[in-house]
């Protein structure tokens, strides 16, 4: 008897362009198979965006794939090299846990990387073990999830697998593998590792290489290479805004973390601000505060400075005129962000145009919130709704004071009131994915193998201006804790 069996196309087109840049920005490397992985949690409709077909991805097949012991057709499996300043310090990193699979290219004719993180090994490992943890993978998933449904640029999470091993951190911890998709996984880090230790001709290749990637309609300019570094400069200067107006703290803003293409990558100890303060940090190993929520712009123009300094060879000829051009660039960027963090919260306010006491305005308000402790993100949802109860602020003179100027500053544009508030729901989220919530989530997968509670949190969080019933629940704040709340790096 002849047995047919269906086979389901998986809509893999990997293509590796990454492979053809020079030798020395990486290192051929499979994944280490693992004993036997599980399919934990898998994003059906990033992987249809994807051109994927999930319905195959899910079955033992795709596990495999997801788990590093089966590499796909077209793939090319490797590790990047990197290096990077981490806390200031500069040293040589790389992918020391993680592969490029290689970049799949979508119906859409984009292309994006697919990478397994946490699958082994690598020539970058440092004396790491290359794997990774169940919990800290599943945050991730959760997190950039999240921050994609905000409508902030993100690399994004395909599929968490377990290992079927444990492996060994303050306790021993479920192995896991995240498959992260991403615009691509050129850093500042991976500029300044071929600045540090690589040819002109390898600097060269590789921005061009960013140009043809993310910038193709600047890649023809006189000074192709000044537009790379004005085009990084007004990414970043538009994605740390987006992280300001919803209270994000990235919380490990080490040069190796940040994209050329604009994305948030690696989500290790970051968290959403609960009340209003810019000293507000949440890493337990940012003793100084470095990577404070309100430190995180002039971290940013920091780094965007490492960057430009990777250029200087291909900026000018001239070493003075190359710095000078370096220096002119990176001096806009404390005006660009400012530019993109006022449009958002006069949106945030529901104002539509521009008057030149709108800062003083906004500044005011947040000022009280730090005063009296106030939500960050309740408190702009309040305000969306008009439902002014609850807190302490709200019952103030001075707040009583602020909100008739900013009613009487609504009532001086042409757009009706109507207008204002439904602005303002698209701009203040009504959820954000609150620490207690994901931990709540990741102890009742990790501990306990519930994955229900994460996949409600998953799906409320998918759309957070949808303001819709069983996202009230989600708007809850933790009971007060007489500690503050940590996260850690979970390497
Ligand atoms: P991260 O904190 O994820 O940005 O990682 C910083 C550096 O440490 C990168 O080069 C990582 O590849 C490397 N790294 C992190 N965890 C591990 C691990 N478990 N094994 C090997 N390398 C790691
Ligand atoms: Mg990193």
């Amino acid at each position: 008897m002849i047995e047919t069996k269906e086979i389901i196309e998986t809509g893999w087109n990997l293509d590796n362009s990454y492979a053809r840049l020079p030798k020395s920005f990486f290192t051929r490397q499979n994944p280490t198979p693992v004993p036997s992985p599980k399919l934990i949690i898998f994003n059906d409709s990033l992987a249809t965006s994807l051109g994927l077909n999930f319905l195959a991805l899910k079955s033992d097949d795709g596990t495999e794939v997801f788990a590093g012991n089966k590499i796909p057709d077209g793939a090319l499996p490797l590790a990047q090299a990197y290096a990077g300043h981490q806390f200031g310090h500069f040293t040589m990193l790389g992918d020391g846990r993680a592969v490029l699979l290689g970049e799949q290219i979508t119906p859409k004719g984009e292309r994006f990387d697919i990478q397994l993180k946490g699958s082994g090994e690598t020539p970058y490992s440092r004396g790491g073990d290359g794997r990774a943890a169940l919990g800290p993978m599943l945050r991730e998933y959760i997190i950039s999830e999240a921050m994609y449904g905000l409508g902030i640029p993100t690399t994004r999470s395909l599929a968490v697998v377990t290992t079927g091993e444990s492996i060994i951190r303050e306790t021993e911890q479920p192995g896991a593998i995240l498959t992260r998709v991403a615009a691509s996984h050129l850093r500042v880090g991976t500029f300044q590792y071929a600045a540090q230790w690589g040819t002109t001709q390898e600097l060269q290749a590789l921005a061009d290489y960013a140009l043809k990637r993310h910038f193709p309609e600047v890649s023809d300019d006189e000074n192709r290479y000044l537009s790379l570094l004005k085009e990084v400069i007004k990414r970043q200067a538009v994605l740390i805004a987006k992280w300001q107006l919803v209270g994000f703290i990235h919380g490990v803003m080490n040069t190796d973390n940040m994209t050329i293409s604009g994305e948030t990558i690696d989500y290790g100890p970051c968290a959403f601000m609960d009340t209003y303060d810019p000293a507000t940090v949440f890493s337990s190993i940012d003793i100084r505060g470095r990577y404070a929520y309100g430190n995180q712009p002039n971290i940013a123009a920091w780094n965007l400075a490492r960057f430009a300094e990777t250029l200087l060879p291909l900026l000018h000829d001239n070493q003075e005129q190359a710095v000078k051009l370096a220096q002119d660039a990176i001096s806009d960027f404390a005006e660009l962000y400012n530019i993109n963090w006022l449009e958002g919260m006069r949106a945030k306010l529901g104002i539509f145009n521009e008057e030149q006491e709108d800062e003083a305005l906004i500044e005011d308000l947040l000022n009280m919130m730090q005063k009296y402790g106030a939500d960050y993100t309740n408190t702009f949802r309040a305000l969306t709704f008009n439902k002014l109860s609850d807190t302490m602020m709200f019952d103030t003179t001075e707040f009583t004071q602020w909100h008739e100027l900013w009613q009487a500053r609504l009532d001086r544009q042409q757009e009706p009131k109507a207008s204002s508030y439904q602005l303002m729901q698209s701009n203040n989220p009504a959820i954000i994915p609150r620490n207690h919530r994901v931990e709540e989530a990741l102890e009742a997968a990790v501990k306990h193998g519930d994955y229900s509670v994460m996949e409600r949190l998953i799906n409320v969080l998918s759309c957070p201006y949808g303001h819709s019933p069983e996202q009230e629940d989600y708007s809850t704040l933790p009971e007060k804790s007489d500690r503050p709340y940590r996260t850690f790096c979970g390497t």
